[in-house]
């Protein structure tokens, strides 16, 4: 089992300073490595069609990859004496990063998935120092001992579990200060995995939506919170405040650190309700099933609309754009992913995917089709089921997860009415 502790770092002036330093170097490092194998990438591709029948091909240059990047790191050292500073592996790990983004926009991560074009890092845009391994006795008496650093003040807010060997530790410099990052592992748990039998008695179904965050197969619900939307206001002042003042001064500078203060307490406020939702739902039932959620899709922009003459119409993508605002502002896909499942592990407990496919469709009582738009909120069916068309759906993804099929069965009159288009069409 891993896991990991976060401390607030409380370094004296020296070290802060060297710290600081560690970041720019390793910062523009980083860069150049960057560049390094943007360069090769560029200048190693060509399209097949474009290629000419006769041309003089020069020696390719050997592909930077990791091992010979970490290898450059010697002569690195050599030419730029101020980077023996650095402890070595701290600088290997920054090479570890380079490697990690690049490959991830070539190749994508394990599930094929491509992330976005690694960009240049600017003046305090590298933020975070790695110790890919540190000792397992590095921490006594509110002090941790990092290799050339020192040691370092920090604020034990809890103690570090027993039994435990720290293996990682990571420096972040955040809006509000230093934080470290102790990565444990506890060998002698392996990874859970519990194996629970779903039943009707020890399950829930949980439904995330709009109209609430979730919503539970035992008829409770919970809203919206709207952090962002709160501080809002308050956030639009501050930045224009901000961009009136003249760049690089140092009233914008202090007034960018208020923005930045603002974005973390927002970001800090989701987390912390986000765990006390976890908390509550995980004490009602052994297996929760959540629904296999795709938010990218549903904050995709809406298709352009042309009308005849060639103009745009109204597409409904301005009520969409609030609408995606909000998506953002619950954080539904961190808390049904990540926050969720690591909660139930620790617990004992299992979360289970549900494809929701006809889910919002269907009357949870009887099973029949209720076809229903976006906008409608509420769920009446001919069998005399009324309820939120939210708590409808979190029931019929117990009931999918139990192992219930929904047929997709159109209504006789649906298909007349679909001929009859046909025809005309
Ligand atoms: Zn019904």
């Amino acid at each position: 089992m891993i896991i990991s502790y976060q401390y607030r770092l409380k370094p004296n002036y020296e070290q802060r300073c060297r710290l600081n330093s560690w970041l720019e170097k390793l910062r523009c490092q980083y860069n150049y490595l960057l560049a390094d194998r943007f360069d090769w990438w560029e200048n190693n591709r060509n399209y097949v069609n474009s290629c000419p029948l006769v041309c003089s091909i020069a020696e390719p240059r050997e592909q930077p990859e990791y091992y010979k990047q970490k290898r450059s790191l010697v002569q690195l050292k050599q030419e730029r004496p101020w980077y023996k500073d650095i402890h070595a592996h701290v600088l290997q790990d920054m090479v570890k990063r380079v490697d990690l983004a690049f490959s991830r926009y070539i190749k994508g991560d394990k599930n094929g998935k491509r992330s976005g074009k690694p960009r240049f890092k600017g003046k305090n845009r590298y933020r975070t120092i790695g110790f890919p391994s540190i000792k397992p006795d590095c921490v006594n008496n509110n002090h941790i001992t990092f290799p050339k650093l020192g040691n370092i003040k920090f604020i034990q807010h809890r103690p570090l579990p027993d039994g435990l060997t720290i293996k990682r530790a990571l420096i972040t410099q955040k809006a509000d200060g230093l934080y470290v990052t102790l990565t444990l592992e506890d060998k002698s748990v392996p990874s859970l995995t519990v194996d629970i039998q779903p039943t009707e008695e020890n399950s829930l179904g949980i439904d995330s939506g709009l109209e609430f965050f979730v919503a539970c197969s035992d008829l409770t619900a919970v809203k919206l919170p709207k952090f962002y939307r709160q501080s809002e206001d308050k956030l639009a002042k501050l930045q224009s405040k901000r961009d009136r003042r003249k760049l690089g001064s140092k009233a914008r500078r202090k007034l960018n650190q208020k923005v930045a203060k603002l974005h973390q307490k927002i970001a800090r406020q989701r987390k912390q309700w986000h765990y006390e939702i976890a908390n509550q739902l995980l004490d009602k039932a052994d297996v929760l099933f959540v629904e296999d959620l795709k938010v990218s899709n549903m904050s995709r922009r809406n298709q352009p609309k042309q009308g005849e003459n060639g103009t745009f119409l109204p597409n409904g993508q301005s009520a969409k754009s609030g609408l995606n605002k909000s998506f953002a502002d619950a954080g539904i896909s961190g808390f049904l992913s990540e926050i969720l499942p690591g909660k139930a592990e620790k617990a004992g407990k299992k979360v289970v995917k549900v494809n929701p496919k006809g889910t919002s469709q269907h009357c949870a009582i009887c099973l029949n089709r209720v076809p229903k738009e976006l906008s409608d909120r509420w769920h009446s069916c001919a069998c005399g089921a009324s309820m939120s068309r939210d708590i409808n759906s979190a029931i019929l993804i117990k009931k999918v997860g139990l192992g219930v099929r929904l047929t997709i069965k159109r209504k006789s009159s649906d298909n007349k009415k679909r001929r009859s288009q046909r025809s005309v069409a």
